[in-house]
């Protein structure tokens, strides 16, 4: 549940501060802390899951509920009508820099192409 050395596990417990925009029993929101853009927020389970790789059957229901408070949070946000992107990076290859399971929602301006 809590990995000792993992930067957001520390964010989840308070030992490690962040700008918070929603938190419920199995899920933490706060602002990025370099946004790549105006609206920058990482959504992350508070549970310890290294990525989207060890991601198993029963944890479907909180991938489910990430969604839903991406959705809320992009209308709390002000992006839902003028767009948004919601990505996971998963691996090397991707960029993942933090190894504990979190989505990006990205907008509140014209983001960039898609890369790949
Ligand atoms: O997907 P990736 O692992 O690259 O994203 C990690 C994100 O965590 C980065 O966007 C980085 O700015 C953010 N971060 C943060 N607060 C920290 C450390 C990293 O918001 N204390």
């Amino acid at each position: 549940m809590f990995k000792e050395d993992c930067l957001f596990c520390k964010i989840v417990a308070g030992t490690i501060p962040c700008n918070k925009v929603y938190e419920d029993e199995q899920i933490l929101a706060f602002h990025d802390i370099a946004p790549a853009a105006p609206v920058h927020v990482l959504i992350i389970p508070k549970k310890h899951i290294d990525s989207m790789n060890e991601v198993t059957a029963e944890d479907l229901p909180l991938i489910s509920d990430i969604h839903r408070v991406a959705i809320e949070l992009a209308k709390q946000l002000g992006v839902a009508e003028s767009g948004y992107r919601l990505i996971n990076n998963c691996g090397p290859d991707s960029g993942q820099a933090v190894q504990h399971l979190h989505y990006h929602l990205l907008g509140g301006g014209k983001l960039g192409a898609l890369t790949g």
